[in-house]
C-alpha cells in the first residue's frame, strides 16, 4: 500500500515538500492555521486543511493515526513545534520529522521522541560552504 504523509506548517519549507511529494505521487494531507496557505495548496495536495496541530483532539479527527510519516514544519513558534510533535509522538505516529529553528529546539525534539530533526537553513549553508570548497581545489 502507498505510504501516506501530513506536512504541518506551509511556509517556505513546508510548502516545498508538499509540492515535491504530490509531484511524485504521494498522498499527503496539508495542514495550516493560515487560511491563505491552506487555500494556496488545495490543488496541489491531496487534502488541505486549516486547523491547529497543537489540538490533540483535531488531529484525532482529521484520521493522523493512519498516517505513515508526519513533516512538522513550523518555523517561528518553537513552543507550538514542540507540543505537536509530542502530541503525535503520543498518538504513535511511526515516523516524525521535524523542522528545528535552533541547537536547543533540536535537543528538546530528540528528547520528545523525533524520528528525524532536520535544520535545513543550516544544512543547506554546510553543503553549499563544502561545494564552494571543492569547486576551489578544482579550480587549482
Ligand atoms: P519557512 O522558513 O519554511 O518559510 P518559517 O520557519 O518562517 O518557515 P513559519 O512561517 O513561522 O516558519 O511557520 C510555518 C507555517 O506554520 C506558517 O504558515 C504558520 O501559519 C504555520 N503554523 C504555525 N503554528 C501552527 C499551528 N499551531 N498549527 C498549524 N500551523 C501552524
Amino acid at each position: 500500500m502507498k505510504k501516506t504523509f501530513a506536512v504541518i506548517g506551509l511556509g517556505r519549507f513546508g510548502g516545498s515538500i508538499c509540492k515535491e511529494l504530490s509531484r511524485e505521487g504521494m498522498e499527503v494531507l496539508a495542514l495550516d492555521l493560515d487560511e491563505t496557505k491552506v487555500n494556496e495548496y488545495r490543488e496541489i495536495v491531496s487534502h488541505a486543511v486549516m486547523a491547529d496541530s497543537t489540538d490533540e483532539f483535531v488531529l484525532k479527527e482529521l484520521g493522523f493515526t493512519n498516517i505513515d510519516h508526519v513533516i512538522v514544519a513550523i518555523g517561528d513558534n518553537i513552543q507550538a513545534s514542540m507540543l505537536t510533535t509530542l502530541i503525535l509522538k503520543e498518538m504513535g505516529i511511526k515516523m516524525i520529522t521535524v523542522k528545528a529553528q535552533n541547537d536547543y529546539h533540536e535537543k528538546i525534539l530528540n528528547k520528545i521522541g523525533a524520528d528525524q530533526v532536520v535544520h535545513p537553513e543550516r544544512d543547506m549553508g554546510r553543503r553549499i560552504a563544502h561545494h564552494i570548497i571543492s569547486d576551489n581545489i578544482l579550480d587549482y
